[in-house]
């Protein structure tokens, strides 16, 4: 056998898995049960008490995500936003926070409306500029948060550069890498501490999931803090939650090769129409966080938004017009999506109103690109 560790495509079907000890299954069973029995001495030899604290699907789906992004230990929830709030639930009143100004709007909504009584001081910044970041950190500094590519104008933060900065604050640095997944982006090699992913996106790949998790780079009192918060504070994932997820994962390499592929595709398409004043993707050169995501990433991920020209009309007759992509929110699912970003987020948005947010799916690339030029055609008539 060789040290080297598996490549991530047998890491998705192996990690975490094995045949079922007591049948042979090819795939693991789901367990369905609340309770474990215990020996007659009283104790539980298996490992397994109870499904708040334990199950072996949730332990299947850990062991799996933290062999995908080579962490020590992955605690999972029952949504994304479960893992920030859990991360928030491990501060005390007065301890500072850097979060990126376009931090996804549900953390947001999450600081203010849940969590807004607790005093805790946050200041929102630029993450693309290190500066500003090593400006805001201060002796109470206890994480900085990070997300890239970011959600809706596809940023990129220079990993490497923040995880040092929050190293020197004796902060610790978080990366919220749902948009690149394991497969395009590995935060610990750029010396962050924790990865975040909504699972329910690329993970799981299929919009019939909810889910988040935080991985670990190394054990620590934090990462044991929310293993806590995960067991008694209670915000778990369903035994048919986390086996859905596993049976994601095993196509997750290919799907995100290929919906990359698609959005490079399409972006180049978008960038040449006349109807379009803008597009957002890492991997057009013109963008502005393009050289770091060549650093940074493998591929530059399936999410991409362009503006119309003209305003919140023009981008909503658009999104009417197209017929390959559905209007719904989310990503990282079979089924491309199209969104118009500012009139989900609410009142609060700072996104440009003439914006639309795709998230490439699986579907043929040609069928996707003649949908959007059919969908374009209205507001092109109006520019020509
Ligand atoms: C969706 C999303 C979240 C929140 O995850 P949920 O599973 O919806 O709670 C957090 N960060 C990013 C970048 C997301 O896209």
């Amino acid at each position: 056998m060789s040290k080297r560790p598996p490549h991530i495509e047998t890491l998705a079907i192996h990690a975490g898995r094995s045949t079922d000890p007591s049948t042979g299954a090819l795939v693991a069973p789901i367990y369905l049960t609340t309770t474990f029995e215990r020996d007659a001495d009283g104790s539980y030899p298996r490992g397994y008490s109870y499904s708040r604290t334990e199950n072996p699907n949730r332990g299947q789906l850990e062991a799996c995500l933290a062999a995908l992004e080579g962490g020590r230990e992955a605690v999972a929830f029952s949504s994304g936003l479960a893992v920030a709030a859990a991360l928030i639930h491990s501060l005390t009143p007065g301890d500072h926070i850097v979060v990126p100004s376009d931090v996804y709007h549900g953390f947001r909504k999450l600081l203010d409306q849940v969590f807004g009584a607790w005093n805790i001081d946050v200041s929102f910044v630029d993450m693309t500029d290190p500066a500003q970041v090593a400006d805001a950190v201060k002796p109470t500094t206890r994480f900085v948060w990070t997300e890239t590519p970011s959600n809706p104008s596809l940023r990129i933060t220079d990993l490497a550069a923040i995880a040092e900065i929050a190293r020197k604050a004796g902060a610790v640095s978080v990366c919220d890498s749902t948009f690149a997944t394991p497969v395009l982006q590995r935060p610990f090699d750029f010396g962050i501490d924790l990865v975040v992913h909504s699972t329910t996106k690329y993970i799981s790949g299929h919009s019939d999931v909810v889910g988040g998790v935080l991985i670990g780079k190394e054990f620590s009192p934090l990462l044991e803090h929310l293993r806590r918060s995960q067991q008694f504070a209670g915000a778990v994932p369903s035994p048919f939650d986390c086996w859905l997820t596993m049976r994601g994962i095993e196509t997750l390499p290919l799907r995100v090769r290929t919906q990359s592929d698609s959005a490079l595709r399409i972006a180049n398409f978008l960038n040449e129409h006349p109807a379009v004043e803008r597009v957002y993707y890492p991997g057009l050169p013109s963008h502005s966080g393009h050289a770091i995501a060549v650093r940074q990433m493998v591929r530059f991920g399936g999410m991409l938004s362009f503006q119309v020209h003209g305003g919140a009309a023009e981008a909503m007759q658009v999104a009417a017009a197209v017929q390959v992509f559905t209007r719904a929110t989310s990503l990282g699912g079979t089924h491309s999506l199209i969104e118009h970003r500012a009139s989900i987020e609410g009142p609060l948005s700072r996104t440009p109103p003439n914006l639309l947010r795709l998230s490439i799916g699986l579907e043929n690339v040609e069928d996707l690109v003649e949908d959007l030029e059919s969908g374009l055609k209205p507001v092109s008539n109006k520019w020509d």
